[in-house]
């Protein structure tokens, strides 16, 4: 059996960041507008370090450039995908990301993004942006123009334990008291469309309203799936979302639970609970990867867990 990779966390500050993943997650971060720990990442902005093992201290990057046969000889110059927590003190603005076509053309060969969320916690009266209300190009132009954005925005409640499938072109942003996991194409290119007028430094964030308007869906078209629960020894796993990109599920581990490793490499994030994987102690904020061939893993304690594979 091949070894688990644990991967420490790169935390990033945020103008609209807090300080919940400390007592959340037990994690050390540099301070209170921290916006995002990147649990899972190879990306050049937040490399993360593989934290025990034959290749302690080595980058997922340098593990994914020399020895790919951990991830199952998967193609592709960049890891992948990105994994993250993020906790939102503020609104993030409103953006939307381009697809990889868009990207490819537009963006110096770089990846679109796909990404998804599933809320861990949030305010009682949270709502989350997903989608617009414009019929067509021409009306959304000009709610743009005039700064129409209640009209133009989809808002919605949230709770915990949503889920909501982010696709290219899809009019975003979360929004103040939410804590969440994202799954998503390891990419940053983020247009964006509205930022409240704020203006952190003294001088407001650069928005990208043109490539915005060429990349949003229009009108949009919900598509926000369904969800299923299958019932196992040990576990219930629930189907959040399968797209080209990835495919994301969540396990409850009641007590012992044996889950079969058979994909090119697995994701696990613990988002909630104390128990044990292969013996090893994990709890709510550990994230590693199940490297190809691994087998089947032993599951033991009162935990939560989402997955995401390729
Ligand atoms: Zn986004």
């Amino acid at each position: 059996m091949r070894e688990m990779i644990r991967l420490e966390p790169v935390f990033q500050e945020m103008v609209w960041g807090g300080n919940r993943m400390k007592d959340y997650f037990g994690y050390n971060i540099p301070g209170d507008d921290t916006g995002e720990a990147w649990v899972v990442s190879a990306h050049p902005q937040g490399d993360c370090r593989i934290a025990e093992g034959s290749f302690a201290g080595k980058s997922l990057s340098w593990l994914w450039e020399n020895h790919r046969e951990l991830f199952g000889d998967a193609q592709g110059r960049e890891f992948p995908l990105l994994v993250k927590f993020i906790d939102a003190k503020e609104d993030l603005s409103i953006q939307v990301h381009p697809d990889d076509a868009y990207a490819k053309e537009h963006e110096n060969g770089a990846r679109g993004k796909t990404e998804c969320w599933y809320i861990l916690d949030c305010a009682h009266d949270a709502d989350i942006i997903v989608g617009h209300r414009a019929k067509n190009r021409e009306e959304m132009r000009q709610l743009m123009e005039e700064n129409r954005w209640e009209e133009f925005l989809k808002v919605r409640p949230i709770h915990p334990g949503d889920f909501f499938q982010i696709p290219p072109g899809t009019v975003h942003a979360i929004r103040k008291g939410t804590l969440l996991i994202e799954i998503q194409q390891n990419s940053a290119i983020t247009y964006r469309m509205y930022d409240y007028g704020r203006m952190p430094g003294g001088k407001p964030r650069q928005l990208h309203q043109k490539q915005a308007l060429d990349v949003v869906q229009c009108p949009y078209e919900e598509d926000m799936g369904e969800r299923s629960v299958t019932h196992e020894a040990g576990y219930d796993k629930t189907f959040l979302v399968a797209c080209p990109f990835y495919t994301v599920e969540k396990y409850d581990i009641r007590g012992t639970a044996k889950i079969n490793q058979n994909h090119p490499f697995l994701i696990v994030s613990v988002i909630d609970g104390e128990g044990s994987i292969d013996g090893c102690a994990v709890k709510k904020g550990c994230c590693l990867i199940l490297p190809d061939g691994y087998g089947t893993a032993d599951l033991q304690g009162d935990f939560s867990i989402i997955t995401a594979h390729i």
